[in-house]
């Protein structure tokens, strides 16, 4: 009876679950604020999906002056480019970054602020008690252990935590489908000066310049480049399913070297094991077929090598947990503003995969335009010491396809992490917090930094 052997281990003021985008920025946020903050993490390393998924650049929130409301955000950016390791692009994003080096970068800032965090350890429980999480159950190389705390925040990007304790949670668009996943690799060895020529001689606009690059296709479109992968479809190089995203993006700091934001697979459940695993061998085989065309038909491929595939399947959205408030794309239309406002977007809504919402999609902002995410969307409207934090904050199907910029996650990250150190200091539950005052923190972090 392996339940019988679950030893009462840990105890820490905040349990952040997930040591990702959202979830490094909040335990940083939290254990600044003198609260003890305990960082738990499947992976061997910090960041999620801006490492492990190799997720790169990140997007920009696009707020006219493109200034960060995250000053964690803000500082991550800033210990990265010290070295080398990101750059601006001159078109007003400031995220280009190595995604290799962001695990040292997050490791290092939040130890500095005397956090702790437990790697390798996955959550696969939750103990509630009067509508309250007691504790938490993890799984790892010390077997089943438990894990108490004062207030828990869920970074799990599947509302992990949420799910396991009993809080209500959405899935998918209306008829329960999910976005599009992507199974991310890196490419090193590529001749840029013989690539770029040829993307500038077929006729595709390259704006960036060296040693930042991008290019991109959809299958859909009639653009030089997708018409290049289409004929390697018909003469049988590739299958049409593999060219339906196609992208590429210089890294910082790895000359030579292209992160690919594809393949990418509809229609996938990714909490059925079986299917998920399928779909891994699935991107594999993809990728498998991208690189041998790159290489033998792509100028500038010729002596490349792929140097890694994503440890973890990307996905886009998942669960989204139902807060006090869920952010819809009424709000997007309205431009709405909130006294717990704290963070602001102008991004675009971005659905990846045929999906029927695409065409609703399209509400892009002009200048000087943008949306805030109130506090109250980070809080659970079931359990009383429960928050959550990046990609599966409390918003709609659509909604959640603009917020879930690595930027943004950040930004609800630190507010959540504001939140439950104020929330364990004053013995508070979190519905009973003024969102004011995290705004009010995070305002006046910003004002320090600039
Ligand atoms: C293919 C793809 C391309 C994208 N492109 C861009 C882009 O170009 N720019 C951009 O800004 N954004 C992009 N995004 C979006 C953005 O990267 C993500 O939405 C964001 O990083 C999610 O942050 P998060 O903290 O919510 O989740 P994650 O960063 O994924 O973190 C979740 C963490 O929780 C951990 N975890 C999960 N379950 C458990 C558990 N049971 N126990 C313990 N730990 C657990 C994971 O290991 C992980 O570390 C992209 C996303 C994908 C998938």
């Amino acid at each position: 009876m392996i339940f019988n052997k679950i030893e009462n281990v840990d105890k820490a003021d905040v349990v952040v679950v997930g040591g990702g985008t959202a979830g490094c920025a909040a335990a940083i946020s939290c254990a600044m604020m003198g609260v003890d903050t305990l960082l738990v993490e499947k992976n061997s390393f910090l960041g999620g999906s801006c490492t492990g998924g190799q997720v790169t650049p990140m997007m920009c929130n696009r707020v006219e002056g493109n200034i960060d409301n995250s000053s964690i955000n803000a500082l991550i950016k800033r210990k990265l480019k010290k070295d080398g390791f990101a750059l601006d692009d001159g078109y007003g994003n400031d995220g280009w970054f190595n995604p290799e080096m962001m695990k040292f970068v997050l490791e290092d800032f939040y130890l500095e602020t005397g956090g702790r965090i437990l790697y390798d350890s996955e959550i696969v429980d939750a103990e509630v008690e009067n509508g309250k999480i007691k504790s938490i159950i993890v799984h790892n190389r010390s077997g089943l252990q438990k894990i108490e705390g004062k207030i828990f925040i869920d970074c799990t990007g599947d509302c992990e935590l949420a799910y396991l304790s009993g809080a209500e949670c959405f899935c998918g668009n209306k008829k329960g489908n999910s976005q599009a996943v992507s199974l991310r690799f890196m490419v090193g060895g590529v001749d840029f000066y013989k690539l770029r020529n040829f993307i500038s001689e077929i006729g595709e606009v390259c704006i960036l310049s060296h040693p930042l690059f991008e290019m991109a296709s959809e299958g859909n479109l009639n653009t030089p480049l997708s018409n290049i992968l289409k004929k390697a479809v018909d003469s049988g190089t590739l299958k049409v399913e593999d060219i339906v995203y196609f992208q590429a993006f210089a890294v910082p700091g790895m000359p030579g070297v292209l992160s690919f934001n594809c393949p990418e697979v509809s229609d996938v459940n990714i909490f059925d094991g079986k299917e998920s695993s399928k779909t891994l061998i699935k991107c594999r085989r993809m990728i498998k077929r991208l690189f041998a065309f790159l290489k033998n038909d792509f100028p500038g491929f010729e002596d490349s090598f792929i140097i890694s595939v994503s440890n973890m399947l990307g996905v886009r959205e998942s669960r989204r947990l139902k807060g006090l408030y869920v952010l819809s794309e009424k709000d997007f239309q309205l431009r709405k503003k909130f006294e717990d406002g704290i963070a602001k977007t102008s991004y675009s809504i971005d659905i990846h995969g045929e999906m029927d919402e695409k065409s609703s999609g399209n509400l892009s902002m002009g200048k000087g335009e943008y949306v805030e995410i109130p506090f109250r969307c980070l809080v659970s409207a079931d359990i009383e010491n429960l928050l959550a934090a990046g990609r599966c904050i409390s918003s709609t199907f659509i909604a959640q396809s603009a917020i879930r910029i690595q930027p943004t996650c950040r930004e609800t990250g630190e507010a959540a992490g504001i939140g439950a150190a104020i929330c364990a200091k004053e013995n508070l539950n979190v519905q009973n917090l003024d969102g004011r005052a995290v705004r009010f923190e995070m305002e006046n972090r910003m004002k320090k930094l600039l």
